[in-house]
């Protein structure tokens, strides 16, 4: 969870930006704030400064219906930082403050073990895997998640170079928790970084023993899917797109109510494809307005999305 500031302006470099304005942000915590806005409960753990940004942050998400008690303060270290800038062709760039910043410092006995044995879904990134003691205190985590046996692994890596030392080192850092998850999502670029190609062979030689379900969202036009059995793809929704941060979060949030509701849903194709439609429309609705949090929709516009289209 980290502050993004995004210039007042659009297609401008960071050094010609006139100014920033703060936004929350940070893929889990979006995702727990979209679940929750969706009508399920969340709960996010996680490091922030014992500043006035952290506890922004972490009143943020608590308005937004997120359990913050596994959220943890540093007294020492500051609330991470993010400049974003939307360059002319459309790429974002990145400007990240963590040296060392609090989220990189969340510390195994620091952990809420109960709540995440609680989860019907744990939900994590590869972020945490860049710097220790957050390294070690997601691989105790995960070890908790896999020891419930009620508890569904998912993993989106959510893959940010700039954070890590090489791109070869983002490599292996994503691919060395693959085979814990039993749902992964990827986007087509993730898809190619991991792989060097963007096609169905791709995808399927990511498949492992102990995967249920992996999804490649391709923006726009939606999401593909893998099951131990069958592929297929799911068309996104024609939306006007103004913002398109938070997407990707919005699309796992809508998965993952789907998942609460329907817990083996990668064994019904009917039921998949439905609920990747819901995925499919909270992430579109959320490119309708600017930011992450802000942006992500309510289970009731999502189901009038859903109807429309
Ligand atoms: P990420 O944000 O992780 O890069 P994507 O850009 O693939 O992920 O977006 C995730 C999902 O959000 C897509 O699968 C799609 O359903 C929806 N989405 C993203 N961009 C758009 C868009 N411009 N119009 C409609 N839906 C979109």
């Amino acid at each position: 969870m980290l502050i993004d500031f995004v210039p007042t302006v659009n297609g401008v470099s960071l050094a010609s930006a006139p100014a920033f304005q703060k936004a929350p942000g940070g893929a889990p915590a979006n995702v727990a704030a979209g679940v929750a806005k969706l009508g399920q409960t969340a709960a996010f753990i996680g490091k922030v400064g014992d500043d006035e940004f952290g506890h922004m942050l972490a009143h943020t998400i608590a308005e937004a219906g997120v359990d913050i008690r596994g959220v943890r303060y540093d007294a020492t270290a500051r609330t991470a930082l993010a400049f974003v800038t939307l360059r002319t062709d459309g790429e974002r760039e990145f400007m990240f403050y963590r040296h060392p910043s609090a989220d990189m410092l969340l510390r195994p006995d620091e952990l809420d073990h109960d709540l995440i044995a609680q989860a019907q879904l744990f939900c994590f990134g590869s972020i945490s895997l860049i710097a220790e003691p957050t390294r070690s205190a997601l691989l105790a985590a995960l070890d908790t998640a896999a020891s419930s046996p009620t508890t569904t692994l998912v993993y989106d890596p959510n893959l940010r170079l700039p954070l890590w030392p090489s791109a070869e080192a983002a490599k292996a850092g994503i691919l060395s928790i693959w085979n814990r998850a039993q749902i992964i999502k990827i986007s087509d670029e993730e898809l190619v970084f991991l792989t060097g190609e963007n096609s169905d062979a791709s995808a399927r030689s990511l498949w492992h023993d102990n995967l249920k379900l992996l999804l490649v969202t391709e923006g726009r036009n939606g999401c593909k899917y893998f099951t131990a059995e069958t592929s297929g793809r799911v068309p996104g929704f024609m939306v006007d797109a103004i913002d398109t941060t938070g997407a990707g979060d919005a699309f796992v949030a809508g998965l993952l109510t789907q998942l609460v509701q329907h817990p083996e849903l990668w064994t019904d194709e009917g039921q998949l494809t439905a609920a990747l439609r819901f995925a499919n429309a909270a992430g579109a609705l959320t490119t309708t307005q600017r930011g992450a949090i802000p942006a992500l929709p309510t289970a009731k516009l999502v189901h009038a999305l859903v109807a429309a289209g």
